[in-house]
């Protein structure tokens, strides 16, 4: 391997979502001494759900494989109001790690339904978090992820619609829906503020800077997990090679033929210290970081994890 120069991104890595939903499954599994069951991945990462299962959590495509009775953490991409009375049906103690910024979404989904509108959610169809929030309204929702889709939508009434956001995707890309739903329905009414997340903008934009100055872009994270996409994506529209690895052991050494600048970030849900194994294993002798951004949010925990109390 040759010895690049890395740019590295900032932000990148884990988001204020993501560490409050790995830190409610490690408290409960500190406090708990047994096993912690968890629909679906707590957060989109091999790395971090193999960690929790050596630990003890337990990962559940659906209710119906945790025990009555028993504590189950719902991720934090969030379920929809059917998956909750099914826990309550079920007499299951509900530790939630929904991110903030989800439930914010789920909260418009019912406002807008509520008034009358036909809901427009634009994402991806087959990803959790729109799974949930679709759930909150699915008699008024329709899910759409381009501008065609947009062209061939039928509503009730186009001066009563509404639309929403999955959190993760592209900036510019949710930007030409939206504009081809507003020349569609002129009357079109959206979410006060943005649904795209702050964590999910500024990694773009960390991405967007190094991919400027990079002959190559890697961006560390797994297949499942949408805003790690959305930045090798963003990358690659740029005209600059990117890859998406989950670890340094995936780097292709025929990647790096030629090239002298690595442009390196990762997505919200991949551990920092896979970052630093990949500076590792590229043997970077210079790290030069690319600000574009500080973060500082932080979101409580649950009462019942900060209190340890079983509810
Ligand atoms: S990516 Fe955004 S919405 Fe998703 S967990 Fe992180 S902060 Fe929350």
């Amino acid at each position: 391997m040759a010895f690049p120069v890395v740019l590295l991104a900032s932000p990148r890595s884990f988001c204020a979502g993501v560490e409050r939903a790995v830190e409610i499954v490690e408290r409960l599994l500190d406090q708990r001494g047994g096993p912690v069951h968890v629909r679906k991945q707590i957060v989109h990462n091999v790395h971090v759900v193999a960690d929790l299962e050596a630990r003890g959590a337990v990962f559940v495509d659906e209710l119906d494989a945790v025990p009555d009775g028993a504590t189950v953490v719902f991720s934090a991409h969030g379920v929809s109001p059917a998956v909750r009375a099914e826990a309550r049906r079920r007499d299951l103690e509900v530790v939630d790690a929904t991110c903030p910024l989800v439930t914010k979404v789920h909260a418009e989904a019912r406002r807008f339904a509520a008034r009358g509108d036909t809901v427009v959610l634009i994402g991806h169809a087959d990803h959790e978090e729109v799974e949930g929030t679709f759930g909150e309204a699915p008699e008024s929702t329709v899910v759409v992820a381009t501008p065609e889709e947009v062209a061939a939508l039928e509503v009730p009434d186009p001066d009563r619609v509404s639309y929403l956001t999955q959190t993760t995707l592209a900036v510019d890309e949710a930007a030409e829906v939206v504009a081809a739903l507003r020349a569609r329905f002129p009357r079109l009414k959206g979410p006060s503020s943005d649904d795209i997340c702050y964590a999910t903008t500024n990694r773009q934009e960390a991405v967007r800077e190094v991919a400027g100055d990079a002959d190559l872009v890697l961006v560390v994270g797994s297949a499942n997990s949408s805003n790690s996409v959305r930045l090798v994506e963003l990358a690659r529209r740029q005209g600059v090679p990117a890859h998406l690895i989950d670890d340094a052991s995936a780097i292709d050494p025929e990647w790096l033929r030629d090239v002298q600048v690595v442009g390196l970030s990762a997505g919200a849900s991949a551990p920092p210290r896979l970052v630093d194994d990949v500076i590792a294993a590229l043997g970077a002798w210079d790290v030069q970081v690319r600000e574009t951004t500080r973060e500082t949010i932080r979101f409580t925990l649950p009462g019942i994890v900060r209190r340890g109390d079983r509810g």
